[in-house]
């Protein structure tokens, strides 16, 4: 089968320029084989390959990636890691006690997993820690999401702590927020940093990596897998697809997947000045009690302060997306960058970038075993740094024989559910999502 469409996301992230470069790794050249190859280094496929590499240190496990480490979504997102749902109106949430508990503690065993990623290959606070999330609002109706929220974090047992207008200034230094939701389990990163130091991490412990190399056709020969590169090929045992969306490039789950695109911008550096007169804290993570809203973060490291945006969304089944209409919907950032830093009026962005995101109709992973040995781990719907994680965890200890209730959890889902046909099923996407941007309203 030839792959489709290879990965394609628009912009250059601001979180892989505002680190040191990370190791390079090689292309493949040479054919090899594998134990486990793993297509995809995101948080999904470097999970499994972390995960592979603890239960069986001894077998030969090769990541392939299409670009550099850190250049797809998992080196593109706002790095918030997050335990407890906030998309109040989607599914998600709207499922039976039992389920969002087991949500929560599937998202806490991400973030655990993280946390010893963090521990074992040292991280710094400002690319790993836990210090919660806020979730802002900015209106009357921004505030009664929260309120209906923190109903549910009552109902449920969870900690929060209410914010009012004074303590948001105080934190974040702008007075556009009339109250916040503070729910302490969230962790929050700096993702490429992340994502790279996970990469390096591996990398020593014996899991080989090649970037710039895109599987182009994948094929079972006998009973093993072959997945042809540019260059050369690999065969494997097993192979686990970690590809999020693009696992309907290789011919999965066709029809069954929703691809959208999300957008963020990155401030220059601020000067000394500026973070006086802004105030607040140094570090701060919010995301918008209107799930269309925008997503703000206060970031700081080694002299460096910035503040990161994210809003805008667009409908890509295809996958892509033109340059003109991420420039559109990032010179938005402008806006509300405006409306909350009114003081600082001269900051311009130095990044704007876009990233794909899947997610399915009945907020479901793609997940398991889709033929004999191939294995896919991708779909990780809303909070796709924390599920992309376990996704791939779990993929591993799957191939491994391991048992767990998530893994269980997991085995039991139903598929993706069928999309319309088009054009029914883009003219309602659409409409979806810019209604939900209208509905946003000042919380964008
Ligand atoms: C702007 C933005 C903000 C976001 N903010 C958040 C957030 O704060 N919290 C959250 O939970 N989620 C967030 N997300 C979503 C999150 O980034 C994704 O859900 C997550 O990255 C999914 O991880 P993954 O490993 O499954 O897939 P990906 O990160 O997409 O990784 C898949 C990898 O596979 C590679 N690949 C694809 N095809 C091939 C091929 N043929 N050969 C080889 N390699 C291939 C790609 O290059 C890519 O590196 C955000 C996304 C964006 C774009």
């Amino acid at each position: 089968m030839k792959v489709r469409n290879l990965p394609f996301d628009p912009g250059v992230s601001g979180w892989t320029q505002i680190m040191p470069a990370g190791l390079e790794y090689p292309e493949l050249k040479q054919s090899q084989t594998a134990d486990v190859a793993i297509v995809g280094a995101g948080f999904a496929g470097l999970s499994a390959a972390r995960r592979l590499n603890q239960l069986d240190p001894k077998s030969r496990v090769i990541v392939l990636e299409a670009r550099r480490i850190a250049e797809g979504s998992s080196g593109r997102n706002s790095g918030f890691m997050i335990d407890v749902p906030h998309n109040l109106g989607s599914k998600d949430y709207l499922g039976t006690l039992d389920d969002d508990l087991q949500q929560i503690s599937m998202n806490r065993e991400a973030i655990e997993f993280a946390n010893q990623v963090a521990d074992e290959f040292p991280m710094p606070e400002d690319t790993f820690s836990i210090p919660g999330k806020i979730n802002g609002a900015a209106s009357e109706n921004g505030h009664k999401f929260n309120l209906k929220f923190a109903k549910h974090l009552d109902h449920l047992g969870e900690r929060f702590e209410w914010l009012d207008a004074k303590t948001m200034k105080e934190t974040t230094g702008s007075d556009f927020y009339l109250s916040g939701l503070k729910m302490p389990g969230t962790a929050i990163i700096q993702p490429a940093a992340y994502i790279t130091g996970l990469a390096r991490g591996i990398y020593t412990s014996g899991v080989e990596i090649f970037e710039n190399t895109p599987v182009i056709e994948i094929a079972r020969e006998g009973n093993r897998w072959k997945l042809k590169t540019p260059a050369a090929s690999i065969d494997a045992e097993r192979v686990v697809l970690a590809v999020n969306g693009h696992v309907e490039s290789f011919g999965y789950f066709t029809r069954r997947l929703i691809h959208i695109y999300l957008y963020a911008s990155m401030t220059r550096r601020l000067t000394q000045d500026e973070v006086q007169i802004l105030g607040g804290e140094s570090r701060w993570g919010l995301t918008p009690s209107d799930p269309f809203g925008s997503t703000v973060r206060r970031i700081s490291g080694a002299g460096d302060n910035r503040i990161v945006i994210r809003n805008g969304i667009s409908w890509a089944p295809n996958r892509t997306v033109s340059a003109k209409r991420m420039n559109r919907l990032t010179q938005a950032h402008d806006r509300s960058f405006d409306a909350r830093f009114p003081q600082l009026g001269e900051v311009t962005m130095d990044y704007r970038w876009g990233g794909l995101l899947c997610l399915s109709r009945n907020s479901v992973p793609a997940f398991g075993e889709l033929e004999e040995n191939l294995f896919s781990a991708c779909c990780q719907n809303g909070l796709g740094v924390a599920k992309g994680t376990l996704s791939g965890k779990l993929a591993a200890e799957l191939i491994c024989g391991s048992s767990s209730p998530s893994l269980e959890y997991f085995r039991q889902q139903a598929q993706p559910r069928k999309l319309p046909p088009e054009p029914f099923a883009s003219i309602g996407g659409n409409l979806s999502l810019r209604w939900g941007e209208f509905k946003a309203g000042k919380e964008k």
